[in-house]
This record gives C-alpha cells, structure tokens and sequence, in this order.
C-alpha cells in the first residue's frame, strides 16, 4: 500500500544517462534486488532528457527515504530526477515527464495531495533542490479544473482519468486501497457525467 510520492534529486550534476552509475553506487551500498533486477534504491529516474527509467515495481520497497512521521521505503514511492538541483535548473523535458508520471501514480493508488513530498520535508537535506513538489501540485490543481487544451504537457481528461482508475482497481487486492480508489471513481463518474464515449475499458 502506497501513499506518499516522494521527489529526489541523485546530486550528480551535468549530464543524462545517469540510470546505471546509480544503479552502481546502490549495489555498492547494498541496496535490495529489485524484482526488475536492479539496485536503484528508487523506484523511477527521470533523465535529463525526460525518459522514464524503472528501478523497482511500485508495490515494491523502496531504499531512498529515512524520516521521522512514517515508513516511507515502505509506504512510498520515490522519484529521482538526473541532477543536482541546488546549482541547475531541472531541464523541460524533466518537469513534462513528472506531470504525466505524477498523475499516473496519484491516480492509480491514489495518493493525496498532502502526501506528495520533497525528500527534504521529511529529512534536514538539500534534496531534491528544486521544488518538485509544488510543480505537480500546480499541475494537478489544473487538470481538476477547467479542461483547457492549450497546455504543452499531458492534460488527461476526466474521462481519460476515469480509464485508469477502472484498469487500476481490477489489480486492488488492499481493501483501504479498493475504497479510496471507489471514492475517486465515484468522484471522476460525477465529471465525466453521460458523456462516457471516451471512457476507455481495459
Ligand atoms: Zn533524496
């Protein structure tokens, strides 16, 4: 059962490709064997140039957060941005690539809003350096407003939500899971209305 998304940074500046020097470093500190069979304590690494590297399954334990409040290798799922943002500025591609992730897995378990994290909410770091956090909030703020189309980024539809929550809770087996997705299905069912034509059934 996950619940909180939590933003890093992997404090190597400069360049893209950073998926197996990670992956490296991880294994030299022992970190678990994934079932996709890497190291990478996180679960997802975002490249500089916006690709979407895997880690480990999202049900899976994660070796990326130690805070006070929660189990957060348990209970979360951890982002790693390619970079050291405390001296360079996330690329484009990054922050279009943390929308559309963000709104997959926020819809797909669900996670709240005040669950979404930055590495340093939790922990005196400087991670992730950028505000991550706030930058998907702004996102998903808009997309539950208004539909406007002139967005560069992936602006889902309430119906194109609605599809993933339907392919997501066939998998729940965790009944506080099932519940609160059943809430966002009921809620994404009131907006989308009669208009189901774009609803997608798996
Ligand atoms: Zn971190």
């Amino acid at each position: 059962m996950k619940k909180f998304l939590i933003a890093h940074h992997s404090a190597i500046p400069g360049y893209n490709s950073q998926f197996e020097q990670i992956d490296r470093i991880h294994k030299n500190k022992n970190f678990p064997f994934s079932q996709l069979e890497y190291y990478g304590g996180y679960h997802y690494l975002i490249e500089k140039d916006g690709s979407v590297m895997q880690y480990r399954k999202e049900h899976e334990m994660g070796a990326h957060t130690v805070g006070e409040g929660a189990n957060y290798n348990k209970e979360g799922i951890g982002v790693c941005f390619a970079g050291d943002f405390t001296r360079e500025m996330p690329t484009k591609a990054q922050i279009v690539a943390w929308k559309n992730l963000g709104v997959e897995i926020t819809i797909r378990w669900p996670i709240e809003k005040d669950k979404i994290l930055n590495h340093r909410d939790v922990k005196p770091t400087a991670c992730p350096g950028y505000d991550f956090k706030q930058e998907l909030l702004d996102h998903l703020d808009m997309i539950e407003g208004p539909q406007n189309s002139f967005i560069r980024t992936w602006v889902p539809t309430f119906a194109q939500q609605l599809s993933i929550a339907y392919k997501a809770i066939k998998r729940v087996t965790n009944p506080i899971r099932k519940r609160a997705l059943e809430r966002k299905i009921k809620r994404l069912e009131r907006k989308v209305g009669d208009d189901k034509n774009d609803v997608v059934i798996w």
